[in-house]
C-alpha cells in the first residue's frame, strides 16, 4: 500500500469525437457528434449544447442543430487506443487499463528516476498530445478513487494532483453524483435525506446509509466518502473471468442445436469455477455470425454464483435475447465467459461517472456496431441462404 500520491488516472477527453477532430481539421473547434442512432461521443463544443452520450442523434441534434455527425471508424480507434497504451506502458510497468480510453498507471517506484508523479503526468499528456495528436486528462491521488475523481473534475485537457494533505478539502464538497456507484437514482434518495456533498456522506455511520443503499453499498460508500480505497493499481494479469467458446462451423443449425452447446459451455465453465472456488456475478454471452461479426450480451446477479443452473438460466435468457440476431445472421461461434467474482466485484465499481465514457460507453459502442453490423449484413445473408425472416424460437 502506498501513502502517497503517485497513481494515475489518465482518461482520453471525448475520445472518439478527438480522434475526428483530429484527423479532419475541419472538424476542429466545432460540435462533433459520433454515432447512428445513438451518440457515442461528442466534443466538448456539442457537450456545451448539453449533448450527452449515449443519447439519441435526433435528441442531440434538437439541443445542437449546429453538429457535424460523424460515422465511428473503430479502425482509427483502436489504433488511437493502441498507440496511447504503448504511451503508459513506456511511462510505468504498472499499467491497470479500465477501457478502450483509459487506465490507472503507478509512478510510485519511478521517483527517483524520472520525476515526480506531476512532472510525469504533465509528460505524459505532451506526449500524447505531440506523438498522437489527441487530449488526455490526468488525475493524480494516493487512491484510485480518488484519481479517478481528479481526472473527472480536470477535463477537458487538464492535470489534477490531489495531495494526501488535501483529499477531504478536495472530496467532500463534491456533489454526492461524483461517487461511484451513485447514479441519478440513488443521488436523488440520498438528497432527499439532506446528504448532497460527498463530506456530508462521510459523516453517516454506514448502518443508517444502508437503510437507503443496501447494506454492502453503504459500508463501501462509506469507506471511499472517506477517502479509504485499498485497491493497488494491477496490471489486469490477475484471471478476472472464466470462460469457454465452441465453434459451430458453417453448416445450418437450430436455435436447439445452439442452445445445446451453450448448455455444455456453461457446465464447464461452472465446474471450472467450482474447483476454483469462484463465484461470479455476470455472465456474457459471445456470438459470432456468419459473416464474422460478433455480438455480446451480459447481465448481472445480484448474488454471485458458480451453481451450473443459475448460469445456465442467465445464459439462456441472454440467448433468447439474441434470437433475432441469430436468425438474421447465422451463429459460427458460441462463448460463455462469468466475471464479477466476489474479491473483485465491490459495489458498481464498473460504473461511470461524469465522463460516461467505461461502461454505457461500451454499451454503447456494442449497439453501434449491432446496428450497423445487422444492417450491412441482412440482405446479403438472407439472399445468400434464401431464407425468410421466420425467427427461430427456443424450446421452453
Ligand atoms: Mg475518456
Amino acid at each position: 500500500m502506498n501513502g502517497d500520491a503517485t497513481i494515475l488516472h489518465a482518461d482520453l477527453d471525448s475520445f472518439f469525437a478527438s480522434v475526428e477532430q483530429r484527423d479532419d481539421p475541419s472538424l476542429r473547434g466545432r460540435p462533433v457528434l459520433v454515432g447512428g442512432g445513438v451518440v457515442v461521443a461528442a466534443s466538448y463544443e456539442a457537450k456545451a449544447y448539453g449533448v450527452r452520450t449515449p443519447m439519441g442523434i435526433v435528441e442531440a441534434k434538437s439541443l445542437c442543430p449546429g453538429a457535424i455527425v460523424a460515422s465511428p471508424r473503430f479502425e482509427a480507434y483502436s489504433a488511437a487506443s493502441k498507440a496511447v497504451f504503448e504511451l503508459f506502458r513506456d511511462t510505468t510497468p504498472l499499467v491497470d487499463p479500465i477501457s478502450i480510453d483509459e487506465a490507472f498507471l503507478e509512478v510510485g517506484g519511478l521517483a527517483r528516476l524520472v520525476g515526480s508523479p506531476e512532472s510525469i503526468g504533465a509528460r505524459l499528456r505532451a506526449r500524447v498530445r505531440d506523438e498522437v495528436g489527441l487530449p488526455i486528462t490526468v488525475g493524480i491521488a494516493r487512491t484510485k478513487f480518488l484519481a479517478k475523481i481528479a481526472s473527472a473534475h480536470a477535463k477537458p485537457d487538464g492535470l489534477l494532483v490531489v495531495p494526501v494533505d488535501g483529499e477531504q478539502a478536495f472530496l467532500h464538497p463534491l456533489p454526492v453524483e461524483r461517487m461511484w456507484g451513485v447514479g441519478a437514482k440513488t443521488g436523488a434518495k440520498l438528497r432527499a435525506r439532506g446528504i448532497e456533498r460527498i463530506g456530508e456522506l462521510a459523516a453517516v455511520p454506514p448502518h443508517a446509509l444502508s437503510a437507503y443503499v443496501g447494506r454492502a453499498a453503504a459500508y463501501h460508500l462509506h469507506a471511499l466518502a472517506n477517502g479509504q480505497d485499498p485497491r493497488p493499481v494491477e496490471t489486469g494479469r490477475r484471471r478476472r473471468s472464466v470462460g469457454a467458446q465452441r465453434a459451430l462451423g458453417r453448416r445450418p443449425k437450430s436455435m436447439s442445436d445452439i442452445d445445446a452447446a451453450l448448455a455444455g459451455l456453461v457446465d464447464r465453465v461452472a465446474r471450472r469455477m467450482r474447483k476454483a472456488e469462484r463465484e461470479g456475478r455476470t455472465v456474457t454471452l459471445r456470438l459470432r455470425f456468419d459473416d464474422f461479426t460478433r455480438a455480446t450480451r451480459s447481465h448481472t446477479l445480484p448474488r454471485p454464483t458458480a451453481r451450473t443452473e443459475r448460469l445456465l438460466l442467465v445464459a439462456r435468457s441472454l440467448l433468447d435475447v439474441a434470437a433475432p440476431m441469430i436468425a438474421e445472421r447465422g451463429c459460427t461461434l458460441v462463448g460463455v465467459a462469468v466475471s464479477g467474482f466476489d474479491a473483485d466485484t465491490g459495489v458498481q465499481l464498473e460504473l461511470p461517472f461524469g465522463e460516461p465514457d467505461t461502461a454505457t460507453l461500451d454499451l454503447a459502442l456494442d449497439d453501434v456496431r449491432e446496428r450497423y453490423g445487422s444492417s450491412a449484413v441482412l440482405r446479403g445473408s438472407l439472399v445468400r441462404r434464401g431464407e425468410g425472416l421466420a425467427m427461430p424460437t427456443l424450446p421452453d
